[in-house]
């Protein structure tokens, strides 16, 4: 078992090195590391190692985590990569710096109204159900349009899309489509690629990889 900080660096190697074959400037994409599940002490060492951009999946994890692990590094940012429920809006937006799972219209009254209530605004990922496997959450492709016309009228910033294709096929197609459908809306950021295949995520246009496995080993 390495330490995080060293897979921290074999992890930022591969970016470097596929952004390097993918003619993409190593600035285009932010590795967000996963900590969901991950206590306080295992974070910390990726926060002294240089890592700036966590994402968790719950809420009420991060709001008993975080706090404390940003008075010592402010300059930390937070994403949420998990479901959220519309009552937990006002609390997400406190919190978080960016949502990767705005996916249905009830959620647009809900965060327009908890970011003009906060006075901030929090970028968001439209997440798009690629695989039509309706329990993963996300929107299914053809309801796209009108929820990104939606948050535009209710000036929600959009900051692109993201998806988690189904378990166990060829990740590459859903990455290409999703790039496609993020061209076509006009939005420039594709959160997509996880720890087994985010090197195949950036060859296909990916702005934001959410890797935690291969940074902390397996969760229980
Ligand atoms: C847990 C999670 C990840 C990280 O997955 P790993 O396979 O551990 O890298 C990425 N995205 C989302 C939405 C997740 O819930």
């Amino acid at each position: 078992m390495h330490d995080p900080a060293t897979l921290l660096a074999t992890i930022e190697g591969r970016i470097d090195q596929t952004c390097r074959i993918a003619n993409r400037p190593r600035g285009d994409v932010t590795l967000i590391a996963i900590s969901k599940t991950q206590p306080a002490e295992t974070i910390t060492p990726l926060l002294k190692a240089g890592q700036r951009v966590f994402g968790e999946n719950r809420v009420q994890e991060a709001q008993g985590k975080w706090p404390a692990l940003r008075d010592q590094w402010p300059d930390t940012q937070l994403h949420l990569v998990g479901q959220l429920q519309s009552n937990k809006a006002d609390d997400a937006v406190a919190l978080f710096d960016a949502i990767h799972s705005f996916d249905r219209p009830s959620l647009v009254t809900a965060l327009a109204r908890a970011m003009d209530k906060a006075g901030r605004q929090v970028p968001c990922f439209v997440q798009v159900d690629i695989g039509a496997e309706s329990q993963k959450g996300g929107c299914p492709i053809a309801e796209l349009p009108a929820l990104i016309a939606g948050a535009r009228e209710a000036d929600i910033p959009l900051a692109g899309l993201m998806c988690v294709p189904p378990f166990g096929i060829e990740p590459a197609p859903f990455f290409a489509l999703l790039d496609k459908l993020a061209g076509d809306h006009g939005l420039p950021g594709r959160s997509m690629g996880m720890s087994g295949d985010f090197e195949t995520a950036i060859m296909l246009g990916a702005t934001h990889v959410r890797v935690g496995t291969a940074l902390f080993g397996e969760r229980d």
